[in-house]
């Protein structure tokens, strides 16, 4: 049913998970949309979508999400967006310290080219944090003026940008390869 038995969830409480949701069906899964904690004990990897970092957490709170999320993110990968990487900062999953709206208001959002691992694309910044501080144990895997936007620890990975709004599969693949190592081990 599932791309070489791994189900990926996408927490859809608030913001932009249905194009995740586009995203990974057009790699060949069948993602599955998370709203309850027994939901997580599906998954084999969650994304946390970009949207509004501070309803996103009220939301999971009020589902009564936050603890499963947290001992979820122990045995599995997250990979958050934009308000998703802040949510991870938040709970303490992501060793890194956020200034969110960093760059301004939505009027200054806007789509540079970056590069990942060689590979050079368009990345779409909204209303996007930037990392100020990053723990020992988390590594930079690209940046924009010099400013880490996308970093791993662990097994978990975040972006301050959007790449489930561009074409690009490279992130998404290079997250679920890291689901699939964690599987295998
Ligand atoms: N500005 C939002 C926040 O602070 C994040 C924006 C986004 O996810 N595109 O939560």
């Amino acid at each position: 049913m599932h791309k070489e038995g791994t189900n990926i969830g996408v927490l859809a409480l608030q913001g932009g998970f249905a194009p995740h949701i586009h995203m990974l069906q057009s790699l060949g899964y069948r993602p599955r949309e998370v709203r309850y904690a027994y939901e997580l004990d599906l998954c084999h990897g969650l994304i946390l979508p970009g949207g509004e970092s501070t309803t996103i957490y009220i939301q999971a709170q009020r589902m009564n999400l936050l603890e499963p999320l947290l001992r979820f993110a122990k045995r599995a990968p997250l990979f958050g967006t934009c308000a998703g990487a802040i949510l991870m900062a938040k709970l303490g999953i992501l060793d890194v310290n956020v200034e969110r709206n960093a760059y301004g208001r939505q009027i200054a959002s806007f789509c540079e080219p970056i590069s990942f691992q060689k590979h050079c694309f368009s990345a779409l910044f909204i209303r996007a944090p930037i990392i100020r501080e990053l723990g020992s144990t988390v590594e930079v895997l690209a940046t924009h003026q010099g400013m880490p936007v996308c970093v791993q620890q662990g097994h978990h990975l975040a972006a301050t940008f959007h790449p489930e709004l561009t074409e690009d599969g490279t992130i998404h693949r290079y997250w679920l390869e890291q689901i699939k190592q964690n599987q295998e081990a």
